[in-house]
Formats: structure tokens, sequence, C-alpha cells
């Protein structure tokens, strides 16, 4: 069976850009409104002629406990557990915050394997502004940019090989 890899992460930081990037398509909604992705979302894709599953999901947001929000926050719940592979994706440009350190500690529970991907990194003179992120605890964060495709090969790259 193919591997599955979840994108989760709190809403807003460009889980469904990616998604669309890596998919290579406009698959996922993209909207400046968090949480428009409700349920989860399952694209085959490839890289380097290797074949996954990659799972799109509306976000974790440990802050809010409205009754959707509480749905979205399960169906990213269940994304994990299902997943071989977790994106958990920061915004580089809003810097580390509350909600990513509760997604953090859920996914250092989970014991799965996680690539940390700092996604809205359009200027690399600027990868100093990632070193909060090593708090984490969940490695060394990805550089990308979602929507430029900036090192997003790099991303596929350590992806296909984490499989
Ligand atoms: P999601 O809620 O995590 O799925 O986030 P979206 O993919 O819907 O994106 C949220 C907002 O961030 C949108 O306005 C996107 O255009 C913007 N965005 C996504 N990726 C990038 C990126 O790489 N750079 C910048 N500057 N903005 C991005
Ligand atoms: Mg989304």
């Amino acid at each position: 069976a193919k591997s599955i890899v979840a994108i989760v992460g709190r809403p807003n930081v460009g889980k469904s850009t990616l998604f669309n990037r890596i998919v290579g398509g406009r698959v996922a909604i993209v909207e400046g409104v968090p949480g428009v992705t409700r349920d989860r979302l399952y694209q085959d894709a490839e890289w380097n002629n290797r074949w996954f599953t990659l799972v799109d999901t509306g976000g974790l947001d440990y802050q809010d406990e409205g009754e959707i929000v509480s749905h979205i926050r399960k169906q990213a719940e269940l994304a994990i557990e299902e997943a071989d592979l977790v994106l958990f994706v920061v915004d580089a440009r809003a810097g580390l915050n509350g909600t990513d350190e509760d997604v953090a500690r859920v996914l250092r529970r989970s014991e799965k394997p996680v690539i940390l991907v700092a996604n809205k990194v359009e200027h690399f003179d600027k990868v100093h502004e990632l070193y909060d992120f090593y708090r984490l605890g969940l490695g060394e964060p990805l550089p990308v940019s979602a929507a430029e495709g900036l090192n997003t090969g790099d991303l596929l790259d350590r992806l296909v090989q984490e499989l």
C-alpha cells in the first residue's frame, strides 16, 4: 500500500497551498479564512517515481473550543493517526506561536516521523528567523515557500527518503 503523508499545522500557515504545490493542481481551497478545509482531503502524488497519498487537513487549533473547530481538529488528529509521515507546517513570517507548541506536543506524543516545514520563506536571508522553531523539539525546520515553489523540491527529496 502507498504511504500516507499528512499535512498538519495551525490554520493559515499554508497547508493547502503546499498540498496543491505537491499534487500539482488546485485541489485544496486556499483562503485567508482559517478552517476552510473541514474534512481530510486525499490525493495521490509522486516524486522520483515514488508514489504516496497526501492528506490535507483543516488544521489544529487548541485555542478555540467551537463545534466546527473541534470537528476540524478531530479530522487532523485522525490524519496524524493514519499517517506514516507528517509534514508539520509552521509560518515563518508569523514566527513561533503557542498553537504551534500545542500541535508539536500532539506530534511528539504520536511518535510519528515528522518533517518540520517552515513555510512563507521567500527570502533566504531571513533564515535566522527560523531558530525559534528548534524549540518545538522536532528537529531542523526546512524553509520553503509553498506559494512560490521555493525549496519544495528539497522537501520532496526528504519526504520520499523517509517513506
Ligand atoms: P491553510 O489554512 O494552512 O491551509 O493555509 P492556506 O494554504 O489556505 O494559506 C493561507 C494564506 O497564506 C493564504 O493567503 C495563502 O496565499 C498564504 N500563503 C500560503 N503559502 C504561502 C507562502 O509560501 N508564502 C506566502 N507569503 N504566503 C503564503
Ligand atoms: Mg487549508
